[in-house]
Formats: C-alpha cells, structure tokens, sequence
C-alpha cells in the first residue's frame, strides 16, 4: 500500500470537516453566550475554525444533563458486557477515522501526521478496546468473615466526572481519562484544551455512534479559568480528573477543596532524568533514545527525558552522539510523511521555550546543538533539537520544565551522586537508568523517585501498566486496572446471617 504522501495529506486537509460546537447532551450546540474563540493552526498561523467558547452558564447546563443521564442508569445501571461491546465499537470507529483525526490532531497542534496517526491515534484505539475488553473481567472482594456474616466490597461509578486535558496529546490524554470513566459507568464532561479542542469534539460525535447515550459524554471546549476552573467548583460534579501543568493541578486541589470536596486526580509535570552509565549496553541505543526521548512531538511530551545525566569517562564521547541523534529531529512541514518533528503548539510557547534557550546561555551552559527559531513553513512555530552541554544541576534549565526540544546534558562522577541529581527535584514522573550491571539497574530502579522507571529504555511500558507521578508530577495512575480506581467509590455492604 502506498502511503499518503504530503500532497495527499494536503488535499485531505483541504476537505476536512472542523467541529466547532460544544457538545452537549448528544448535540452539537453553540455557547450559550455565542461566544467562540479561533482554533489558529501554528502550522503556518490559519485559522481553522471558530470554536464555541463555553463558561460556567454552559457548564451549568452540562452538569445538569450528565446528572440526569446518571441518575436514569441509561448507562450507569447496564451490565458491564454491554459497555464493554460499546467501547470496543468506539474503539473500532477512532480507528475507522484514524486519518480524519489525526489530520485534526497535527493541524491543530503542530505535531507530525504520522506520529498523530501511528501513536496518538493507535495508542486512543487500544486505550479504548483495552479498557472495554477490561471491565467484564473485574471482580469485587468478599471479606473474611465468620459464617454467620457476609461482607462485600464492591465498587461503583463516582457519578459525574469533569474531565480537563492538555494540548500536547490531545486525544490521548482525553481517552486515558474518558475510556475508565466510561467502562465503570460515569457521565462525563470532558474540557480540551483551548489550544487544541477540535479532536474531543469528534470523539463526542463517534461516541454517539458507537451506541453510548446521550449526555453521557458531553465535551465542552473553551478557556482554563472560564470553563474549567467552574467544573472544579461545581458542587455537583463528583471527580475532576486532569492532566497538565502541576501549577494548574495544584490550584484544582484547592478548587475541590473549596467546593464539595469531589475526588481529584492530576497528571502534572515532569523534569525526567535519564541515567546513563559507562557500562550502558550500547552507547549508539542509548543516545538514540536520550534524542528521541527529548525530542519527539517537539519536546511536548510530560515524561520527556529533559535530563540527561552521563559518567564523566564517556561524556564528551557521548555528547558526540546525541548532537548527532538530534539531528535527524529538525523541524519540517508536519503534514510532510518524513517530518520527524513538527510545530510548537503555538507562539506563546515557542517564546517560552526561546525565554528557556537565552537563560540556558546566560546561565553558562553551551549550546552543543540547535538554540534558534526556524522557518519551514511561513507564519509557523518551530525551533531546532536544541542541545546543552555543560549543564550544572542547579541551572534554572535543568530545574524546570521547559515542554520543548531543550536538553540540558549533566555530567556525574558516580551512582551516588547520578541519584543525589536525578531525585533533587520537585518532580517524579519518570526516570531511566542505562546500565550492563543487573544490580545496579535493579539498585539505581528502586532508589529513583518516579512513577515509570526504564532500564536500558525509554518510554517502556502498555496499556497495562500504570502510568502516574510521585510527587509535584501528580496523584493517581492512569491506564491499566489501576486507573478504574479513580473513577470508582469503594462500599463494604455488611449482611447479618443470623437466623
Ligand atoms: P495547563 O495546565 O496550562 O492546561 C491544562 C488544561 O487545564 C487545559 O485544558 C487548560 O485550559 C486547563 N486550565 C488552565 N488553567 C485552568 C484553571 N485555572 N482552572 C481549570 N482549568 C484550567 O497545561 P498545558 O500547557 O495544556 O499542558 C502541558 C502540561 O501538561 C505540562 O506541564 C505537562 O508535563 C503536563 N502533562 C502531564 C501529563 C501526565 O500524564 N503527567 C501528560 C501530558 C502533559
């Protein structure tokens, strides 16, 4: 089969349709206000369509429906072998529309065709048919108790969940969260991000289709402090699950506090160390996935391996091989099948992260690669696999996270000090360690302060396994059976025998 080759995916993009309308109790509907805001491309800065621009008074109205649909068991009361034949249909249809969105995702974002269709999309595919294959197969708890008592522990759905997502996968985020919440019976309100809305609003459509009721899903697109700060305080909302910044998970903590004290669960940020030893394996691998590990989806990713800390002996050897790895990641049209990189997500971060490149300089770190903004397209937002050497571990780049193609490279003189850096850090997301010695990789593991750790590997890991953060990188996990936990109430139901 030939595929598409960047013409193609031009012509395709030229007669796409864009959703625009919230989604709301199975219909597409405009904000109430009539407000809309403008879904800009930073592929070259065209506006792709005007998006409804919801607030609290169409939160309100969403909450209200997703209630309702709740407290009728449409969906909350049928047999989990039902949802289950209706996620894997879902499942079926994101793959049936596999280009149509992932032509939504690149164009709104900026990120590669290809890496939206080859990862974003088939990851949402197994997320969706892995979670609803999932929920037929779990079983509660029978407690230990004498003959004349019976004690079960059973879980059952939160009710209500307000889902809020980030830009940097925008439909991969938005099933980690929708495809648990929905498998355990939830209504959800799910809000993208005002950076990329269009993916959601689709899936809200193949949602329908798919058979699950009206108002059971409902996606409501529009700012952080209009809209999704509202279902953070609304009493009636049951869960808010989020992934984004941790600044931004930090205030939703305080937002469920202030209001009726709903389950919150935040996915935050990360400052990932990747650990490589003089024994690695082998040092061409390892510098390959120390680039790819930083550089892939424009270093927008939360476990990007931003950090990355190298024995002294081969440092300036392996500094060699990383600019080298790099440089395959140049930016290119993200509608270009070879693009291994794409478009920032828009101006504002392609100045932040350029903010990050002049304090790297100032600070005293060498720039061993890249450092500019490029122009690949006219009118985009787009900066070079950025490399810096001679990093000290207390410069602001190797502290705080950039969310870009920016490698901050530190040297270590042993394991003590490797962890000493890799754990001083308000983060703990994910970690690697690059090693032949097998007690040391298990040592190095277990000592490490992140919720994913990778052995001579990055990015390791499926669908089943959990996928969350120790400390300011966030609370509950994401993906396999653990991630039914969060979208699920605990009751012990007690039974006198006695005659
Ligand atoms: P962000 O925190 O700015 O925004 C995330 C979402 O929160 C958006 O939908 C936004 O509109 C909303 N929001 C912003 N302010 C809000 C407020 N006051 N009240 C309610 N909602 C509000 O994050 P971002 O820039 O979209 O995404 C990048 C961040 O996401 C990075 O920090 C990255 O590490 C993190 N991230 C984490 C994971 C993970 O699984 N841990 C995965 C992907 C991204």
């Amino acid at each position: 089969m030939n595929l598409p080759t960047q013409s193609d995916w031009q012509a395709k993009a030229a007669a796409l349709r864009f959703p625009h309308q919230a989604f709301i109790d199975g219909q597409s509907v405009d904000a109430l206000s009539g407000a809309t805001f403008d879904a800009l491309s930073p592929i070259d800065g065209a506006v792709l369509a005007k998006v409804a621009r919801c607030e609290a008074a169409d939160v309100e109205r969403a909450v209200q429906v997703a209630r309702r649909v709740f407290a009728s068991g449409a969906w909350s009361e049928t047999r989990p072998t039902h949802r289950k034949k209706v996620l894997v249909k879902f499942a079926q249809l994101i793959d049936q529309h596999r280009e149509e969105l992932a032509l939504l995702e690149s164009l709104d974002m900026g990120k590669p065709v290809m890496d939206a269709l080859n990862v974003d999309v088939a990851a949402s595919v197994r997320c969706m048919s892995w979670t609803g294959e999932a929920i037929d197969k779990v079983y509660g708890e029978v407690a230990a108790t004498g003959n004349d008592e019976l004690g079960l522990i059973t879980r059952e759905p939160l009710g209500v969940i307000g889902a809020i997502v980030p830009w940097n996968f925008p439909m991969l985020m938005a099933t980690w969260k929708i495809a648990p919440a929905l498998a355990t019976g939830n209504s959800v309100i799910l809000k993208p991000s005002e950076k990329s809305p269009l993916t959601a609003l689709r899936l809200a459509e193949l949602a329908i289709e798919a058979g699950i009721p009206a108002g059971v899903l409902n996606v409501l697109p529009g700012y952080g402090r209009e809209c999704g700060e509202p279902m953070a305080l609304h009493m009636d909302v049951d869960g808010l699950v989020f992934t984004g910044s941790t600044a931004v998970g930090r205030h939703l903590l305080t937002c469920a506090g202030r209001s009726n004290m709903k389950r919150a669960y935040m996915e935050c940020g990360g400052k990932s160390p990747n650990l490589v030893f003089a024994d690695a394996p082998d040092l061409r691998r390892a510098a390959d996935a120390a680039a790819s590990g930083i550089f892939f989806n424009q270093g927008e990713v939360c476990t990007a391996a931003s950090r990355l800390l190298v024995e002294r002996s081969i440092k300036d050897e392996f500094v060699a091989m990383v600019v080298e790895a790099g440089r395959n990641y140049q930016p290119r049209h993200p509608l270009d099948p070879k693009a291994a990189t794409g478009a920032m997500v828009d101006e504002e971060q392609t100045r932040r992260v350029l903010t990050y490149i002049d304090k790297g300089q100032a600070e005293g770190a060498r720039v061993a690669l890249g450092g500019q903004r490029v122009h690949p397209v006219a009118g985009g937002c787009y900066i070079e696999p950025t490399i810096f050497d001679g990093v000290a571990h207390e410069h602001t780049i190797s502290r705080e996270e950039i969310f870009g193609p920016v490698l901050s490279i530190i040297a270590f003189d042993d394991e003590a000090q490797a962890l000493r850096y890799a754990n001083d850090s308000d983060f703990g997301l994910a970690a690697g360690v690059w090693t032949r010695d097998i007690t040391r990789a298990h040592r190095v593991a277990r000592k490490l302060r992140a919720g994913s750790v990778w052995v001579n590997y990055w990015d390791g890991g499926d669908m089943t396994a959990p996928f969350g953060g120790y400390k300011q990188s966030g609370n509950g996990r994401d993906k396999s059976l653990h991630a039914f936990e969060k979208y699920t109430e605990v009751k012990a139901t007690w039974i006198n025998l006695e005659a």
